[in-house]
C-alpha cells in the first residue's frame, strides 16, 4: 500500500494521511535486497519558474514523475536566498552523514537518485494537505527514484526545513514517525538540528503507537544503516577537563568531555599504551584511575568512540606523586579531597566556587545549602582529614563543605529563589552544621 506521509508546520501538529493504494508493491515481494537503488539524495531548489512535476502512478525521479501529485503542476519557487539554501544544504549533509548516501543539488539526470523538492505551498501538489509543511510517498521498504516535497513554509530556518527534509527523504526509505524528539523523524518540537538516533523508539506523532512497519519500535538510524551501509567515519571530538599535565595523585580522576555528531559509545582510559580497562558510558565522563600505576611519568589517554567504534583520542602526560594531604602536596590553586589534588575554590567551578549548575563545577556537583548559597562541592568519606583546610566533611551528605568562618566563598544567604530546583545532585541539599 501505498501510504501519503505528511510533515506537519512547524507548531508540528499531527496530519497524517492516507490515501488509496495507487501502487501496490514497488518491490515484488521475490526480489531479493541487494542494497538501495541509488546513494544520491538530489535536493532540488526550485526557481522563480518553479519545479514541473508529472502525475503518474509510480515515483520517477529522472522523469519528474510523482505518484503523490494530483495532477501535473508547477511547485512553486523557493523564496529563501542563498544563504538559507547554504545552511539547508550543510543540515542535510550533517544529517545523513553517519551513512553511506551523498547529499547533492545538483541534478543527476538520468542516473536514478532519490529527489526531494523544496519550495511552493501544499496546494502545489494536492488539495488535501493544506497545513502540510512536507509530503512524501512511503510504503514499508525503499521506494526507488522516490520525489519527496518540502514546502516553502518554514521562512529561513534552514534548520526547520532540513527537519522536514531529513523526515521526508527518510519516509521514502520505509521510517515512520517516532516520538523522539531529537530524530528527524517526530513532530515534537525541541532542539534543532536533528540528527537519527540508534535508540529504538516508540512510533507516533503525539501519542505512542505501534510502528506500522516494524510492529514494535523503530530505529531510524539502524535503519538507514542497514539500507545504505556506514558513511566516511566521523569520530567524535574529545577533550581532557582535569587534570592538568604534570603532578597527579594515586586514584585521580579524569574527567572528560567527548560529544559526536551521532553518539558518544563509550570513554575508556588508557595508561601508557595500554587499556586500563576503566570506562565511562554516560556523562559526566569521569574515568578513575585504577591501582597499581607506579610512581613517576606515564601518558595518559581518554579515548572516545562513537557508535560505530570510531575512535578520538586527547592525552596528557602526568607524574604519579604521592598522596596529598589536606594540608600539603596540591599547587597552583588546587585543594586536596580523599589524596587527590583537585580544582580549589580560587578557580573557577573548583571546590567551594559558587555556582548555579553541576555543570559549572569541575567535579560536576552544585549543592544548594539551607540559607540558598550554591557551591561547588566533591564527595568525601566522612573523616576530617578527606577535606582540605577551610573545609569539613559533612556527615550526612559525604561531600566537603566550606566552614563557617573558612570566609573563602560560602557567606551571605543570597537567595536564588526557584532556580534551584533545577539542580542535579540528586536534589542533594545540605544544612550546614552548627560548630559549637
Ligand atoms: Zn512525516
Amino acid at each position: 500500500m501505498n501510504v501519503l506521509i505528511v510533515a506537519g508546520l512547524v507548531a508540528a501538529m499531527p496530519r497524517g494521511t492516507t490515501v488509496p493504494p495507487v501502487v501496490p508493491s514497488i518491490i515484488p515481494a521475490s526480489t531479493p535486497h541487494v542494497g538501495p537503488s541509488s546513494r544520491i539524495i538530489f535536493m532540488r531548489r526550485c526557481p522563480s519558474s518553479g519545479c514541473l512535476i508529472t502525475a503518474g502512478p509510480i515515483d520517477d525521479s529522472r522523469t519528474n514523475t510523482s505518484s503523490i501529485a494530483e495532477r501535473d503542476t508547477v511547485i512553486g519557487p523557493f523564496s529563501q536566498g542563498d544563504a538559507v539554501w547554504a545552511g539547508l544544504m550543510t543540515c542535510m549533509r550533517a544529517t545523513y552523514a553517519p551513512f553511506d548516501v551523498t547529499i547533492t543539488d545538483v541534478d543527476p539526470g538520468s542516473t536514478p537518485h532519490f529527489e526531494h523538492v523544496v519550495g511552493g505551498q501544499p496546494s502545489d501538489l494536492r488539495s488535501d494537505i493544506p497545513n502540510a509543511g512536507g509530503v512524501a510517498p512511503s510504503t514499508c521498504t525503499e521506494i526507488p527514484n522516490a520525489i519527496t516535497y518540502t514546502f516553502d513554509r518554514y521562512g529561513n530556518s534552514s534548520n526547520y526545513l532540513c527537519w522536514t527534509a531529513a523526515q521526508e527523504t527518510a519516509h521514502a526509505f520505509g521510517l515512520d514517525h517516532e516520538l523522539l524528539p531529537t530524530d528527524p523523524m517526530t513532530y515534537i518540537d525541541g532542539s534543532l538540528p536533528k540528527r537519527f538516533q540508534p535508540e529504538a523508539a516508540s512510533c507516533g506523532e503525539s501519542a505512542p503507537r505501534q510502528c506500522s512497519c516494524t510492529a514494535g519500535k523503530q530505529s531510524s538510524y539502524e535503519t538507514i544503516l542497514a539500507l545504505f551501509g556506514p558513511g566516511a567515519p566521523t569520530p567524535p571530538t574529545v577533550t581532557i577537563r582535569s587534570p592538568d599535565a604534570g603532578l597527579v595523585q594515586p586514584h585521580f580522576v579524569l574527567r572528560v568531555d567527548a560529544m559526536d555528531d551521532v553518539e558518544v559509545a563509550r570513554v575508556e582510559l588508557w595508561i601508557d599504551g595500554a587499556s586500563t580497562g576503566v570506562v565511562a558510558t554516560e556523562t559526566p565522563y569521569r574515568l578513575t584511575a585504577p591501582d597499581g600505576i607506579a610512581a613517576g611519568a606515564h601518558h595518559v589517554e581518554a579515548r572516545a568512540y562513537d557508535i560505530a567504534n570510531t575512535e578520538a583520542i586527547a592525552a596528557i602526560d602526568v607524574e604519579m606523586g604521592p598522596p596529598c594531604t589536606a594540608a600539603a602536596g596540591c599547587t597552583d590553586g588546587d585543594v586536596c579531597v580523599l589524596g587527590v589534588c583537585i580544582a580549589g575554590p580560587s578557580i573557577s567551578g573548583g571546590l567551594g566556587d559558587r555556582c548555579q549548575a553541576n555543570t559549572e563545577c569541575v567535579d560536576d556537583q552544585c549543592v544548594e545549602s539551607a540559607d540558598r548559597t550554591q557551591v561547588c562541592v566533591a564527595a568525601c568519606d566522612g573523616t576530617a582529614a578527606s577535606c582540605p583546610s577551610g573545609f569539613e566533611c559533612l556527615a550526612d551528605a559525604h561531600v566537603c563543605w566550606p566552614t563557617p568562618d573558612a570566609g573563602c566563598c560560602s557567606s551571605g544567604g543570597d537567595p536564588r529563589g526557584p532556580i534551584a530546583l533545577s539542580l542535579g545532585a540528586l536534589a542533594l541539599v545540605v544544612r550546614r552544621r552548627r560548630r559549637s
